[in-house]
């Protein structure tokens, strides 16, 4: 309701006052009319009363002239005010309609106006054969420059990038700031000569990428950009293709920022065919998850020294009805990036709970946990929960984090532990070696275990580097008291060179490669170690020295 007021003035206003000109034209118009018509008799009663020395016979017709005259005088100012009036109220207008069009800050035309530019340029190109190409453009790490030196220094960042950039355009290019820190252009070019594109696109890299000082500071940003061209598009309609055309280079410039940013990626079909199974990958694990395609896989965990297995890592696995059995490589990313880690681990971590319960009491289960999962303040109860449900012991339990979980909220994470082994889960501390972890965190932070990374493990026995890293290691573990778990031993030239550095842990693919649930009840109902079952201890470790030996 509050806003009819506004709604009538800014149309309706105009015409109001337009028609009140005409009217004002009109008086006037009248009273030279009238001024002609009184004036001719008037005139002629006062020179026939000048001739005869006597008085004007109609005095009436005078006085009526002479307020014509006052009235054409009034009509003619009244007129000339409102002309200017209506000049004034136009020039505002123009302006406000600047500025709904553009950007404020940069001058250049907003998220509004671009799509109708754009269009036009397409429809502009067609008439010569030329192509446009869209150039979605976005500032990498502005945020962090912008919090850091505050919003007016980070208004001084975005106009001067915005000068660089358009420095660099052609011509009849078309500059649009989207919002924040992305811009949008687009050009003109040759198809011939596509490569042009190619080579302006590293300028502006390069120009936005050189150092902006304001008031005595050096600040650095640096651009991803994503391009798509007409050329390589569907639709044919100047609208839709518009559109498509903006929206395709806003995809190619997240996956240039994705492939670590200050560079560019075009809109092609590599790239189309990316998303499209990158699409289905987040459908298929959101549709997945209840649908219980996700089961965990075992790895055996093998006391090295005696051959004896103590345990199985759990490894999340994806039965696509489509594609077969996939690795968690392929789907744990996407999961923690679309949000839905922590129902995926539960659903696993359920199964395998469920799973180990028939396992003889003495085996353990791991269980690799994201550093997403542990920014959850709720992480612990809901372990805790899921132990409580499942009847399972924790002090059974061992959870594997990584070291880039240390890069986190380290206070965060030593509570999480601490919480975690009061209740008896044990900790270890996965792939060590590949994140640098420091040994003041190995120190501080209390582990139960440290897991050498596979990376150094499966070529011990030929890498001289690798080796100097596992004496290290084993070293350090001595020090301070942590076990080790040597994971990756694939052959047993390798595990022969472990034994060198100590008593170990160890698993990989000379124990044979990961299975599913079924497959190992059927390994322990063979070698009595199932629950309830006792444990003959030729029968648990004699199978494995022997795997070992092969
Ligand atoms: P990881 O924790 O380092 O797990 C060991 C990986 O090495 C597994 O790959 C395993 O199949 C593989 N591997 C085992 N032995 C050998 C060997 O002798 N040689 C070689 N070359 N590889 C061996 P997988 O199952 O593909 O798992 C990859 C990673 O995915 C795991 O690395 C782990 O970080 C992650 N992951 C697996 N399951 C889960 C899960 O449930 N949650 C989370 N957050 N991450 C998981
Ligand atoms: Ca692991
Ligand atoms: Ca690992």
């Amino acid at each position: 309701m509050a806003s009819k007021p506004q709604d009538r003035s800014d149309g309706h206003y105009t015409i109001a006052k337009a028609d009140k000109d005409i009217i004002g034209l009109g008086v006037v118009v009248a009273m030279i009319v009238l001024i002609i018509a009184t004036g001719s008799s008037a005139l002629a009663d006062a020179v026939t009363a000048l001739i005869s020395h006597g008085q004007p016979r109609n005095q009436m017709l005078s006085a009526a002239l002479l307020l014509n005259v006052a009235l054409l005088m009034f009509g003619f100012r009244r007129y000339r005010d409102l002309t200017a009036e209506v000049r004034q109220r136009r020039q505002a207008e123009e302006m406000s309609r600047s500025i709904a069009q553009t950007d404020p800050l940069t001058g250049c035309l907003n998220r509004l106006t671009v799509d109708e530019a754009l269009q036009a340029m397409i429809t502009s190109a067609r008439r010569t054969g030329h192509e446009v190409v869209a150039i979605v453009i976005d500032l990498d790490h502005f945020k962090r420059s912008n919090d850091v030196h505050g919003h007016l220094t980070g208004d001084a960042v975005l106009l001067e990038a915005s000068r660089r950039i358009r420095s660099a355009l052609p011509d009849g290019s078309i500059m649009a700031r989207l919002g924040g820190d992305e811009f949008a252009c687009a050009a003109i070019y040759d198809p011939d000569h596509v490569t042009a594109i190619d080579r302006l696109v590293l300028h502006i890299n390069q120009l936005v990428a050189r150092p902006i000082v304001i008031d005595h500071l050096s600040i650095e940003v640096t651009a991803s950009v994503g391009l798509a061209s007409t050329a390589t598009e569907h639709t044919a309609e100047p609208a839709k293709l518009a559109t498509a055309l903006l929206h395709h280079a806003d995809l190619a410039m997240y996956q240039a920022k994705k492939s670590g940013r200050n560079g560019y990626r075009w809109f092609d079909a590599g790239l189309e065919r990316e998303l499209r199974y990158r699409n289905e990958l987040e459908r298929g694990i959101r549709e997945g998850i209840p649908a219980g395609e996700f089961v965990p896989y075992y790895e055996k965990q093998i006391d090295l020294d005696s051959g004896e297995l103590t345990g199985f890592e759990m490894l999340a696995r994806w039965k696509n009805p489509r594609r077969g059995l996939l690795s968690p490589d392929i789907f744990i990313p996407v999961a923690e990036e679309i949000g839905l880690i922590s129902d995926l681990s539960e659903s696993l971590i359920r199964q395998a709970l469920s799973d180990a319960r028939e396992w003889d009491p003495r085996l353990t289960l791991s269980v690799n946990i994201s550093p997403i999962q542990l920014r959850d303040p709720w992480f612990a109860q809901r372990l805790l929960k899921l132990l409580q449900e499942a009847n399972f012991p924790p002090h059974r339990l061992d959870i594997e984090i990584t070291e880039s979980c240390l890069h986190e909220n380290i206070g965060m994470v030593r509570t999480l532990i601490t919480s975690l082994r009061n209740q008896g889960i044990r900790i270890s501390l996965d792939d060590f070696g590949t994140g640098y972890s420091s040994f003041a965190q190995l120190r501080t932070l209390p582990f139960d275990r440290i897991k050498i990374d596979r990376y150094f493990v499966s070529n011990l026995d030929s890498n001289k580097d690798s080796a100097t890293i596992i004496g290290a290691i084993s070293s350090l573990g001595k020090g301070l008291g942590l076990p080790i778990t040597a994971e990756g031993i694939e052959t047993s030239a390798v595990l022969d060179e472990l034994r060198k550095y100590g008593s170990f842990k160890g698993q990989g693919y000379l124990y044979g490669q990961p299975s599913d649930a079924q497959s190992v009840h059927t390994m322990l109902a063979n070698q009595n170690m199932l629950r309830g079952l006792s444990i003959d201890p030729s029968a648990s470790t004699y199978p494995f020295q022997q795997a070992a030996a092969a």
